[in-house]
């Protein structure tokens, strides 16, 4: 979804989404708040129907419905892509099919694997699957050329065509995983390598932290200076946080001017000195408008971490370095506070 409203509207679709939030006794972490962002602002009718549906059906309203709404609407954009490249798969592959079928000899097996294949592709839903399914169509393509029936040439044709769409598919993937302004991961693309952090988490037995940051008085910025304006600081904003980390760190756009810094196989003081790091580097840089070289001043943050702690979810430790944060505001800004472990 793209945010183009004015800052008056804006406000106001604020103002909203916090009522409502409040009304149903809902935190404002980012994904409650865009779900109800995107409910007041009336632009998403799927989601302003689930919503309305869960309103009537299913009160009350739990952090846990509202994410399943926000993974059905608000992610749709990967929906339409996969849907797109579903569409090429399954043309290739009745194309192959057709020329197997076509085929004198023993071609059986391979007409039956692709029969198959087709079966398996309308389960498909997301990225994974489509990159599965054409894997196999290459394989099979392959297998074929390599018997070096009849089919040869037109088999080789058709591999060059899925090496082409498994191309398509790695771009369209990573595009979906990305942050267009800043160009770091999304929330798709931080979900993902959550799940892996998890696991490798529990292999080593090395948990990793996550640094959760919100940029102090952010809507003076664009209220004095424009949005543009704003949208080129958290651009900056991205630039500092990649430099003060590692590489094997990540750093992703959680939300509008949130960002969240996941730190594989790192303490409580390890994530400590890199948020100490980053709010410093932060605080320090003094920011102009470089058109016109107009003074913006200085920007802080503030910053909340959590130790991830293998009992809980993804979503349960953000939550808790979200409390920490909201500490680290209402102490003052432009510092970090510490979530404690979890009880045992
Ligand atoms: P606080 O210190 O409490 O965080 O104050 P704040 O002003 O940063 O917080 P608030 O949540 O009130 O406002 C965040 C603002 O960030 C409001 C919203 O318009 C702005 N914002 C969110 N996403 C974007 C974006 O992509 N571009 C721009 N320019 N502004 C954004
Ligand atoms: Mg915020
Ligand atoms: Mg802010």
């Amino acid at each position: 979804m793209n945010y183009t409203e004015d800052t008056p509207r804006a406000g106001e679709y604020l103002r909203l989404t916090l009522a409502l939030l409040a009304k149903h006794n809902l935190s404002a972490n980012p994904v409650n708040y865009t779900v109800w962002y995107e409910y007041v602002s009336g632009k998403n009718i799927k989601l302003k129907n689930a919503v309305d549906r869960l309103i009537r059906e299913s009160l009350p309203l739990t952090n846990k419905k509202i994410e399943t709404v926000y993974q059905a609407f608000v992610t749709d954009g990967d929906r339409i892509v996969i849907s797109r490249l579903l569409t090429k798969v399954n043309l290739m592959l009745r194309e192959i099919t057709r020329h197997v079928a076509e085929t004198e000899g023993d071609l059986a097996g391979h007409g039956q694997a692709l029969d198959e294949l087709a079966g398996q592709l309308k389960e498909v839903d997301d990225f994974e699957g489509v990159k599965d399914i054409i894997d196999q169509m290459m394989d099979t393509t392959k297998a074929i050329i390599r018997s070096g029936s009849e089919l040869q040439n037109k088999m080789e044709v058709s591999s060059k065509d899925l090496s082409q769409l498994h191309r398509e598919l790695e771009i369209s993937q990573q595009e979906a995983r990305t942050d267009s302004l800043t160009g770091l991961a999304n929330r798709r693309g931080l979900e993902k390598r959550m799940e892996l952090e998890r696991i490798r988490a529990r292999q080593n037995n090395a948990a990793f932290s996550v640094i959760l940051m919100d940029i102090d008085y952010f809507k003076k910025v664009n209220d004095t200076h424009g949005h543009l304006v704003g949208d080129s600081l958290l651009k900056g904003v991205a630039r500092i946080l990649m430099n003060q980390v590692r590489k094997n760190d990540m750093v992703a756009r959680f939300g509008g001017e949130e960002f969240l810094v996941l730190l594989p196989e790192t303490d409580m003081d390890g994530a400590y000195a890199v948020a100490e790091k980053i709010r410093r580097a932060l605080a320090k840089k003094e920011w102009s408008i470089r058109e016109s070289g107009k003074r913006i001043g200085r920007v802080t943050a503030s910053m909340g971490i959590a130790l991830y702690d293998m009992k809980e979810t993804d979503a349960g430790v953000i939550e808790r370095a979200d409390r920490a944060l909201y500490q680290a505001k209402h102490k003052g800004r432009n510092q970090v506070v510490v979530q404690p472990a979890l009880a045992n």
